[in-house]
């Protein structure tokens, strides 16, 4: 799923192409992922697009209030927004009107221009809707901090004394939004915090070395487009390039960039989570699923006599209670 770093990447790309133009007309195709398809029908036309935000994971494409003297004022015709959530497989850029229709395609937005702004989406998880102002704020409200801008006050303040894992917290939208397991996994990596940890057992030096870790590899991503797995593609249909520079996300077995440990995966807060077993330690009783060597074999007791010595190493026992992990 797309999270911060692809959807500001799609969010540029559509600010220097489609900023200031107009829309003429709406036409749909399936419209199961849009909230009230009649109101994009009906308020879009004659609304310009004045700029293009990123919040959290969605854009907000701000649109103008209807022009034109012929339109009676009313509330339907001030400012507006429109959300545009990418889900799974999501992808929005304009084309010329003439061209044929990718599969796929369930939103077409003429332009003044003579281009169409097209949304395609294979999958169907993303999200369309129209917003007025009101509609809009009660949108906005419980979502966490934007990573990128988050205090080292605010982030410690968030993450620390919460009884939840930091990787669940990291994912939680109203602790921070944008964030993903992708970027989760590559900062914790970096911060050398074990997913599974809990947030009340994170000490400030080290929530502030997970926000700096975290803002690093956020800007880093942005800057080269962000992560293609599967089928993320920019504003332009080209894919992003982060992906060559993770280095725990999707690569258990694969030896640790700083220690040649393999990297191993948990399940924690439902999701895949990638992680070294010597830099990042893991809190007691906690265990990784067992790796499958090259003769197919387990090695779930090895791992487990391996992280006893490591935490002996570090001269520490975290006394972290189990805490049942929600799927
Ligand atoms: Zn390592």
């Amino acid at each position: 799923m797309p999270e911060l770093p692809e959807v500001e990447t799609v969010a540029r790309g559509l600010r220097q192409t489609i900023l200031g133009r107009r829309i003429i007309s709406v036409t749909l195709g399936k419209t199961d992922f849009i909230d009230d398809p009649v109101a994009l029908e009906q308020h879009l036309p004659g609304r310009r697009i004045e700029a293009v935000e990123r919040y959290g994971k969605f854009m907000l494409l701000r649109l103008s209030a209807v022009s034109g003297e012929t339109r009676i004022a009313s509330n339907g015709d001030a400012a507006a927004s429109l959300l545009v959530h990418l889900g799974m497989t999501g992808q929005i850029a304009p084309s010329p009107a003439g061209q044929p229709l990718e599969k796929h395609t369930h939103v077409c937005m003429l332009l003044d221009d003579g281009r169409e702004l097209r949304y395609t989406d294979a999958r169907r998880f993303g999200r369309i809707a129209y917003l007025t102002a009101e509609s809009l704020a009660e949108e906005l409200t419980g979502f966490g901090a934007d990573p990128l801008e988050v205090s080292k006050e605010e982030f410690a303040a968030r993450i620390c004394g919460r009884r939840a894992r930091i990787k669940a917290l990291l994912l939680d939208q109203s602790v921070l939004r944008g964030v993903g397991n992708i970027y989760a996994d590559e900062s914790l990596w970096k911060a050398k915090i074990h997913p599974a940890r809990l947030g009340t057992k994170l000490s400030r030096k080290e929530a502030e070395k997970l926000r700096r870790a975290l803002q690093e590899i956020l800007q880093k991503a942005i800057v080269l487009r962000g992560s293609s797995i599967s089928d993320f593609l920019d504003a332009e249909g080209e894919p992003g390039e982060y992906q060559r520079h993770h280095r725990a996300y999707g690569r258990e077995g694969k030896p640790c960039y700083r220690c040649k440990t393999p990297v191993r995966r948990a399940i924690v807060a439902g999701r895949s989570s990638y992680f070294c077993p010597r830099c990042q330690l893991s809190p007691r009783g906690f265990a990784a699923l067992p790796l499958i060597g090259k003769n197919g074999r387990k090695t779930k007791r090895k791992d487990a006599q391996d992280a006893e010595k490591s935490r002996r190493r570090n001269g520490k026992s975290r006394r972290e209670p189990r805490v049942a992990e929600k799927r």
